[in-house]
């Protein structure tokens, strides 16, 4: 670590992104303490990557509010952030007389919160925005959209980073002490770091942290969700998310939505679970997902399923209703320097920067900020070679040949895309970090034929052993030795 800070900010993912970026506006040395070896390795690469509308959420909570704003900026942002994303609209279909009456009291929720342009459809209109869905009535939310929720949050980390926020990866906050001067000591894995501010954004670990801080400690209630990933051959038949009405305690059961790259996400299931992170898949669920999945869509084929993976919620419990805590973003008197996130649920992802913004907020109650000249909200990815005409793709490969040789087959990945994921600003060098900065390795083969390539690739550039490089998390070696 490097000196003192202005403010530390605790996780990194997109809650933890949006704030420092968000923050890099005014001039504060800022850092972000981060467990794991990247960003977006808790929550935020964990979910369906929608751009929420805000009809899910009750009228007047935080985060309908942040929602609805998150929904409607996104344009602007995907511009700065260089974001893929789709404003594609959004299907809650109805079967049968109960649900109908049911999706009504939805659509009268959704009228209710503001949501522009809804309206109730009939079957025939259904089949005319997706011949591939089915229903007798739907609610057509068109301002929902998609996004690659690893593409937004290492956007914003390193339009952070650019602006000047330090990572530090591998940090682990294991406890916090306020010096006679105010500063906060912050120890995690490799020492203490002293900050004048602390902001726990800390996603599923918010509980243990807020104590640390000075807040009240509070039950985390875990939930969690199981997903089936769909190869691209079923997404070509999907060109919005749909879901399914919600049953009479107001949850909504396993829906499917495309990604922006093209492929289909079924789930997720909606299963109690205790304390501990269970990131566990079952075959049960596995089979749920099939069964309701196909009703919405039938090319929930096992064919297609190439891969799997769990979400867990970071639902925060009201210690005396019990009930589902709205976002919290805490201050409090006698914590002076200190917000506190928690409870940051479903939409998180759509309200990252309306969620930023308020924080800044609290920091200007507390303290006048200068502005930061040189902020530059402009942010440029990696250039997808797949994307591109073949002009383009030509006249890119006469300037690099390293565009003319392509890694990763199924995404059609190439050499010089995998060399400028290496040299990421943010020094990440794990395996998992070529592929969420590039997609190789997310396609059909799920990395069969590209990951001993992306592993000679760190080996050369970065000029380390082969025994030193990992797939994404301390200790995931990808080699440990010779054989012979
Ligand atoms: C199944 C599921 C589906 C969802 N779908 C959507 C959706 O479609 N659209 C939408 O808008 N929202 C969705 N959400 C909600 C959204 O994903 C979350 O609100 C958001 O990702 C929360 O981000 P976060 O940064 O707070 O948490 P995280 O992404 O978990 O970030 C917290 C970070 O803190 C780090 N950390 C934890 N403890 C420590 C520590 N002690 N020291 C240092 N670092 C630490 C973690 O490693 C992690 O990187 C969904 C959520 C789930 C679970």
């Amino acid at each position: 670590m490097d000196g003192v800070f202005d403010v530390a900010i605790i996780g990194g993912g997109v809650i933890g992104s949006a704030v420092a970026r968000e923050l890099s506006r005014y001039q504060l040395r800022i850092c972000v303490l981060e467990k794991e070896l990247d960003v977006c390795n808790g929550v935020s690469g964990r979910n369906t990557g929608l751009l929420h509308s805000g009809i899910l959420n009750e009228e007047g909570l935080l985060r309908t509010e942040c929602c609805k704003e998150g929904n409607a900026e996104f344009e602007q942002v995907a511009r700065e952030l260089d974001v893929p994303f789709r404003r594609c609209g959004k299907l809650i279909v109805s079967f049968g007389e109960e649900e109908r009456i049911r999706l009504e009291g939805l659509y009268r929720r959704g009228l209710k919160n503001g949501i522009p342009g809804i309206r109730m459809i009939g079957h025939d209109e259904i089949k005319e925005i997706e011949p591939n869905a089915d229903g007798d009535f739907a609610i057509f939310i068109p301002s929902a959209g998609i996004l690659c929720p690893f593409t937004y949050t290492i956007a914003l980390a390193e339009n952070a980073a650019m602006n000047g926020v330090t990572y530090y990866f591998n940090e682990e906050v294991t406890g916090i002490a306020r010096a006679g001067d105010g500063m906060f000591a912050i120890h995690a894995t490799s020492g203490t770091f002293v900050s004048r501010w602390a902001i726990n954004c800390s996603g599923l670990s918010s509980y243990q942290i807020s104590p640390m801080l000075g807040f009240d400690s509070y039950k985390p209630k875990r939930v969690k969700g199981q997903y089936e990933i769909l190869d691209k051959k079923a997404g070509a038949y999907l060109s919005l998310p749909i879901y399914p009405t919600p049953n009479e305690y107001g949850a909504f059961d396993v829906h499917v939505t495309p990604t922006i790259e093209g492929n289909v996400l079924v789930g997720p299931t909606i299963e109690n679970i205790g304390t501990e992170l269970d990131y566990s898949a079952t075959q049960e669920m596995i089979n749920t997902l099939g069964c309701s999945g196909e009703k919405l869509f039938a090319q929930v084929k096992r064919d297609y399923y190439i891969r799997n993976y769990v979400g867990i919620f970071p639902t925060a419990e009201d210690p005396l209703t019990h009930a589902e805590l709205d976002f919290q973003i805490q201050t409090k008197p006698s914590v002076p320097h200190a917000v506190n996130l928690v409870g940051i649920n479903s939409p998180g992802l759509t309200s990252a920067l309306p969620i930023a913004r308020r924080v800044v907020a609290k920091v200007k109650e507390q303290e006048l900020l200068i502005v930061n000249k040189t902020f530059n909200p402009v942010r440029k990815g990696i250039v997808r070679f797949s994307s591109l005409e073949r002009e383009e793709q030509d006249r890119l490969i006469r300037q690099n040949p390293d565009y003319g040789e392509i890694y990763c087959r199924c995404e059609c990945v190439t050499k010089a895309e995998i060399k400028q994921a290496i040299h990421n600003v943010l020094g990440v060098c794990t395996i998992s970090g070529i592929k969420y900065r590039t997609r190789a390795s997310m396609g059909r083969c799920q990395g069969g034929y590209c990951e001993t390539r992306l592993t000679a690739m760190l080996q050369d550039e970065l000029r380390l052993d082969k025994t030193d490089i990992l797939l994404n998390k301390k200790g995931a070696y990808m080699f440990t030795g010779k054989v012979k």
